[in-house]
């Protein structure tokens, strides 16, 4: 056979793109509320190939449907505190209840999944020799002394209080990403994640935000706990997402705090969104839970500096955008 007869060989370009390797990412709990907007973010990449487990404790397939079925997408029923045997690049390891109700529900199983969760990610991370990023919170400061809470501060926590299962549980984690990286060369990257907020989080998980705007669509009075003057610092979930891709790729480990310094007592907050969403609720002051920080707020001068990240959607912005997500989920349209 003459070489004229054989098939044309690939263009230059089309060979490039079939040997290009693409980045093979893990995402523990991406069916949840930061990790499904994290997924749709890392999919805009062609390059990308994204799995997915959890084990919908508090998240739904449903927040991955337009996913579903494509092909550079795979979603596995998986509990973290089992091994996991698959070949990655990268993990982002979110896997955790984060609203106090559900963490409190079954507090032994929050601490085997920030544990036993994250070692398993670990030992993959080893295995294979991927990157790996914890999202850790802002509550491993406790209820801080040092305030705004820089990355130095070592935190001011009740160890065997209702919430240690979830403040503890995530110390241990940062403990063991740590200890994987000076003893075994893991690369590492820890984002302290402070009060997130966005479409499709739970309706009814308790959290502030979801509480507030849930009620105000309904009708009801918004519940401030006491004595209100608790401030929270609110950080809309695609700046979130953002911070957290600079960080992975990015050349710190961190710990980085990633969140909005805009700080707002929850009485403030309830009259923002009484006033943008429902000026005709009331609000009432009710009984709050045990070891509730009183103040919080991130120092954001290492992210600004090594991540050159900072948030750009402000709450009065970041609200409405929520309240979209609510009313459709709700059934609530914007007449009534
Ligand atoms: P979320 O509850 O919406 O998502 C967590 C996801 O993890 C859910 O899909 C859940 O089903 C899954 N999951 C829980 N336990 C699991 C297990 N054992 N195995 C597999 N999957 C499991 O919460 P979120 O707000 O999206 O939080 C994501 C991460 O960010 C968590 O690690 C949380 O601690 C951290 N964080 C969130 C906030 C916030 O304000 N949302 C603040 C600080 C830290
Ligand atoms: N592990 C996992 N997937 C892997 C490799 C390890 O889930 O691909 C788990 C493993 O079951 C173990 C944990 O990660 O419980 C820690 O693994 P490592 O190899 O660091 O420790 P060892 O297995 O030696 O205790
Ligand atoms: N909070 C409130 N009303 C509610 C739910 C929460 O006033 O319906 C308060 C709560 O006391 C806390 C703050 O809002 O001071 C944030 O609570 P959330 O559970 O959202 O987050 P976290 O305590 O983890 O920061």
């Amino acid at each position: 056979q003459s070489p004229s007869k054989s098939p044309p060989l690939p263009s230059p370009l089309r060979f490039s793109k079939f040997f290009q390797s693409n980045m093979r990412i893990l995402v523990t709990g991406g069916a949840g509320f930061i990790g499904s907007h994290l997924v749709d973010k890392l999919m805009e990449n062609e390059k990308n190939e994204v799995i997915v487990v959890d084990n919908y404790f508090t998240g739904s397939k449903d927040n991955l449907r337009k996913w579903i079925g494509h092909p550079r997408f795979e979603l596995i029923r998986h509990d973290v505190t089992e091994p996991l045997l698959v070949e990655v690049d990268q993990i982002y390891h979110l896997a955790c209840p984060a609203s106090p109700i559900f963490y409190k529900y079954n507090p032994v199983k929050t601490i085997k999944t920030n544990v036993i969760g994250t070692l398993n990610m670990l030992g993959l991370a080893k295995r294979v020799g991927a990157r790996i990023l914890l999202t850790s919170t802002s509550e491993v400061y406790g209820d801080p002394l040092i305030h705004p809470q820089p990355e130095t501060y070592w935190g001011n926590v009740n160890p065997i209080g209702v919430r240690s299962c979830y403040d503890e549980g995530k110390r241990v984690a940062e403990t063991l990403m740590f200890d994987y990286h000076r003893q075994h060369g893991i690369e590492i990257r820890i984002a302290r994640i402070f009060n997130t907020y966005g479409p499709r989080m739970n309706i009814d998980d308790g959290r502030v935000v979801s509480n507030f705007i849930a009620q105000a669509l309904r009708g009801e009075p918004l519940t401030v706990q006491k004595p209100g003057t608790q401030t929270r610092s609110f950080c809309y979930v695609s700046d979130m997402v953002d911070g957290l891709i600079r960080l992975m790729e990015g050349e710190n480990t961190g710990p980085i705090n990633i969140g909005n310094p805009g700080e707002f007592t929850m009485l403030e907050l309830a009259e923002t969104v009484k006033e943008l969403i429902n000026p005709k609720v009331e609000i009432n002051m009710v009984e709050n839970t045990p070891d509730d920080p009183r103040q919080r707020k991130p120092d954001i001068t290492k992210a600004k500096e090594l991540l050159g990240w900072e948030p750009k959607v402000k709450l009065r912005d970041g609200l409405p955008l929520m309240e979209e997500d609510f009313r459709l989920r709700l059934g609530v349209s914007k007449e009534n």
